[in-house]
């Protein structure tokens, strides 16, 4: 690997700090953070937010500016922000009107986008959300269902950046992006791989003479692979794809994107554009703007796009509308200066986390009467810390199950998120039982990472508001918690039981933990059932099929091996069960 970084951990940071020392007109929200966000702020306007992962520069920091974005959120390389930082971007791009947030239809990017909404909105900012899908390669993907979002997401930042600084509403801004998106198709092919940062080798191989069609921003698979051919027949294949898809285009005026992935040179992409541009004449379609360059990459990955969005008077007014984003500067509007400066937003402070919620000290939440035991947060902290050991030291095992079914990272993403739990426990041994998982939630969704770490966050979340204003939880309060996780986590990931997650481990302990109580069973019994609910449902995974993350795109689906989050839920549930049974009862 050959790159210009000082350590592959800080390559966001760094790049963040870096764009924003060449732009007075931002300024960058800090490590952690990873936003970058309109120093000048205009009271009134809807503000527009986007990001993703990073990698796919200048997407999207690049198009933070006055008539594009107001902030960019940053993940690390080809991984989704974490709800924490995407609500400082919401809060730095939020001036009164309420913000839209532009997202890549990408599973990870839509759970974290939409809980950060949802925890906007506890502040008081109204956020709502548009999701691009202008893919026409794969219908659905490694990282998405559905199509994915990629190059034609610019053109929805400058529409609706447009839309925006012209005074419209949030419901208006948001009715022209859907427009957008409804009339936004792009067809890649790729001819090599890029190295992350992290990892140090190529994610795939191709050979020397050959390109692969449909290729995804990640280096995700595409439709065939074959021989490179001339630039005419590649800009043929491209075109030919995207109007098989669709016959919008047939005589109307379209804005064009010839987009180079990274590694591709310029030269390269104007010779397509040529080849582009005659097929589109030759079609009697106009090409009303035309717009050649990297706009969204895949670090050095060689290949490009070409994206056509069908035009109408209202969107070419928002496309001509000036835009100072220094990655598509419209109109030759010049960017930023003193006087943006002089105007500097300040950074957000991040939220306090336990400030709301009322507390009854001394109420338990459930079935007062019948309550065989008191759950407190001296317990819970207890209970987490066994599991973090529980966790730990199944390492080997659980990174090799993940490794057999998923992308390898389970074990080390839940035990980052276990390991921050227990570096807060002497904070969480303080707080009543409901703010211990609201802050449980908050850690997980920013350490875990990963569709684990924000389908934890979220169910921590829901259970937390199951026993709102609680001290203790009793048994049927931690029966209602457990349930709300399991509906969250459902209603979240889109997960039923039998599709190998970790829903399999949970969704059996619930209900037989409900079943229990019904009949009438004591604490001891019932979290005897509760526990082999769960392990059993983890073992079954074993033979099913996956359906739903990246397993599923695995040839053999993880047959035959258990999956590594129903193991790893399976962990907490039992060392949850053992704990009462050993201690409170
Ligand atoms: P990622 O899939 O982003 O790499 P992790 O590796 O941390 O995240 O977690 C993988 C685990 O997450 C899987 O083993 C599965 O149990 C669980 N999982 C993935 N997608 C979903 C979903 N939509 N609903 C419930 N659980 C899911
Ligand atoms: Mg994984």
């Amino acid at each position: 690997m050959k790159k210009i970084i000082n350590n592959p951990n800080n390559v966001v940071s760094e790049m963040l700090q870096g764009l924003a020392k060449a732009n007075p007109a931002v300024v960058y929200l800090g490590e952690g953070v990873e936003v970058i966000a309109r120093r000048e702020k205009k009271q009134g306007k809807v503000g527009l937010v986007s990001g993703g992962g990073s990698g796919h520069e200048p997407a999207h920091a690049g198009y933070v500016g006055k008539g594009m974005l107001d902030a960019a959120v940053a993940g690390n390389v080809f991984a989704s922000p974490s709800p924490d930082r995407i609500v400082e971007g919401i809060k730095a791009a939020d001036s009164g009107a309420g913000v839209l947030m532009i997202i890549k239809n990408y599973s990870g990017d839509i759970m974290n986008f939409t809980m950060s909404g949802e925890m906007a909105a506890l502040d008081g900012i109204k956020t709502d959300y548009v999701v691009v899908k202008d893919d026409v390669a794969v219908e659905d993907s490694t990282y998405s269902t559905g199509r994915r979002g990629i190059a034609g997401t610019v053109f929805v930042h400058k529409i609706a950046g447009a839309a925006a600084e012209m005074g419209k509403s949030l419901a208006e801004v948001k009715a022209v992006a859907e427009k957008t998106i409804a009339n936004v198709r792009t067809m890649g092919m790729a001819m090599s791989p890029c190295i992350l940062p992290g990892v140090g080798k190529p994610g795939f191989t191709l050979a020397e003479d050959e390109i692969e069609i449909g290729m995804g921003i990640h280096g995700e698979p595409g439709i065939n692979r074959e021989p490179i051919s001339s630039a005419k027949d590649i800009a043929g294949k491209l075109l030919g794809k995207i109007f098989a898809d669709t016959d919008i285009f047939e005589g109307s005026e379209v804005a064009v994107m010839v987009n180079g992935l990274g590694g591709t040179p310029l030269m390269e992409l104007y010779i397509l554009n040529n080849e582009v541009q005659q097929i589109l004449e030759a079609k009697g379609i106009k090409a009303y703007k035309t717009f050649v360059g990297n706009y969204m990459t895949s670090l050095e990955m060689a290949g490009a796009s070409v994206t056509l969005l069908k035009l109408d008077d209202e969107l070419k007014a928002c496309l001509d509308y000036p835009s100072e984003a220094p990655a598509f500067q419209v109109a030759g509007a010049v960017a930023g200066g003193e006087t943006a400066a002089a105007q500097a937003v300040e950074a957000p402070v991040h939220a306090a986390q336990n400030d709301d919620a009322p507390v009854q000290a001394a109420a338990p939440c459930g079935d007062e009467d019948s309550t065989p035991f008191r759950l407190s947060a001296q317990d819970y902290v207890n209970y987490i810390n066994i599991t973090a050991k529980k966790i730990y030291e199944n390492g080997d095992y659980v990174t090799s199950l993940d490794a057999a079914t998923g992308d390898g990272d389970h074990w080390a993403n839940i035990n980052m998120g276990f390991e921050n739990l227990v570096a807060a426990s002497d904070e969480m041994r303080a707080m009543p039982i409901c703010d211990v998982f609201k802050k449980i939630g908050m850690l997980m969704m920013s350490k875990i990472g990963g569709s684990s770490g924000i389908l934890y966050g979220g169910a921590y979340m829901a259970a937390a508001r199951s026993c709102a204003g609680k001290a203790e939880l009793t048994n049927r309060g931690l029966c209602n918690a457990l349930e709300a996780m399991v509906s969250d986590m459902m209603a979240r990931g889109k997960a039923e039981p039998g599709m190998k997650t970790m829903i399999d481990a949970l969704y059996p302990a619930v209900q037989a933990y409900k079943a229990a109580i019904e009949s009438g069973k004591g604490a001891a019994e019932t979290l005897a059932e509760v526990k082999k609910a769960a392990v059993d449902g983890a073992e079954a995974t074993r033979g099913m099929e996956a359906v739903k993350g990246r397993a599923s795109y695995q040839t053999n689906k993880g047959v035959g091996h258990l999956d590594a989050g129903a193991v790893t839920m399976s962990y907490q549930i039992e060392c949850l069960c053992d704990y009462i049974a050993a201690n409170l009862i």
